[in-house]
Order: structure tokens, then C-alpha cells, then sequence
């Protein structure tokens, strides 16, 4: 199946320049969406996570599903301000300033392998920013999947170490 077909170029959105990846098409569809699911089932069992953490916004999405599939918790990773409880927080930079995401402190134990999900990456600032978050609770991250990696802007460099897999890739 044809996965990139299920993917609606925005372009000028949020701002000009920016082609936006819009992958609510996939979601749409119940037969692409479960492809696109079993394949980063398969690529999440080979490293055996204990956990699933997933990225505000889409990343909760699928991420939920992925953790659900493979019977294994799940922890979102949000915008600062939105976790009720403790937190802990890294800040990254952006193109223009620096944001920031929170964990809940007690939700990944020392020890801990977790499987780090996104929809998409792009510089990779907000998967390094999930990973040391994860790393400074004392978890370990077992590998990184997106359902769309933009490889033109090099994020998976800035993951060195952890093992990476996007199921659609874009060379420009
Ligand atoms: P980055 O930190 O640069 O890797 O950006 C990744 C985050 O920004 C992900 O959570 C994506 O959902 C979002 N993002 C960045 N660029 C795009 C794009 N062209 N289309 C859709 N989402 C994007």
C-alpha cells in the first residue's frame, strides 16, 4: 500500500514556506490506517519496550494505538502547562526561540525501555528534546519511530545512538 498517497501537502501552512505533511487522510481511512499501525507494530516488537511515549499532538494518536497493540503502557509527552501533576521539562530550541515539553516525573522508572513515537520528523529537536527528558528520569530509549521523516533537514543526526524508522521518507 502506498502510504504517501494518504498524505495531504499543505503548502504555506502554518506560515509560508512550510510545506505542512497532513496526515489526517490516513486517519480517515480505516485500511491505510491499519497498515501504516501494523508496520510500526512490527519495527516496536523488535526492540521489546516496556513503554510507548508519544508527542503532542499526533504523536498521542498513534502512539496510543502503538502501545495498545503491543500491550505496554502509554506516556504522553505535552506542552508545557498541560500535565496536571509533576513534571519534568526540557526546552529546545526552534527556529525562532525556544519551547519547551513536559513528562510527568513518576511516569517512566528508572531502567525503564521506552519506544519514542511522532508522526513526523523534521530538525529532530522535539524527538532529542523526548529522548533526554526520557533519559533524565532514568529510562533508556529502545528506538524512535515516525510515520514521516523529512531527510532533507537531517533530524535522525541529532538522534545518534538510537535506532530510527519512518515508514514514508521525503528527500526534498
Ligand atoms: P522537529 O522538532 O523540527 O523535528 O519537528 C517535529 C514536530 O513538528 C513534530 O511534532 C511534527 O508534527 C511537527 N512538524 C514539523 N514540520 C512539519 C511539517 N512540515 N508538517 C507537519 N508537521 C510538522
Amino acid at each position: 500500500m502506498d502510504l504517501r498517497s494518504y498524505v495531504r501537502d499543505v503548502p504555506d501552512f502554518p506560515r509560508d514556506g512550510i510545506v505542512f505533511r497532513d496526515i489526517t487522510p490516513l486517519l480517515l481511512d480505516p485500511r491505510a490506517s491499519a497498515a501504516a499501525l501494523g508496520l510500526l507494530v512490527e519495527h516496536a516488537r523488535g526492540h521489546g519496550p516496556d513503554l510507548v511515549v508519544g508527542i503532542e499532538a499526533r504523536g498521542l494518536i498513534w502512539g496510543g494505538a502503538l502501545a495498545q497493540a503491543l500491550g505496554v503502557g502509554f506516556v504522553p509527552v505535552r506542552k508545557p502547562g498541560k500535565l496536571p501533576a509533576e513534571t519534568v521539562s526540557v526546552a529546545y530550541e526552534l527556529e525562532y526561540g525556544v519551547d519547551a515539553l513536559e513528562v510527568h516525573a513518576d511516569a517512566i522508572a528508572a531502567g525503564v525501555r521506552v519506544l519514542v513515537h511522532d508522526d513526523l520528523i523534521a530538525t529532530g529537536g522535539t524527538a532529542a528534546a523526548t529522548v533526554e527528558a526520557v533519559e533524565r528520569l532514568g529510562g533508556s530509549v529502545a528506538a524512535c519511530s515516525f510515520l514521516i521523516e523529512l531527510a532533507f533537514l537531517g533530524g535522525r543526526d541529532r538522534l545518534t545512538g538510537i535506532e530510527v524508522r519512518s515508514l514514508i521518507s521525503y528527500e526534498s
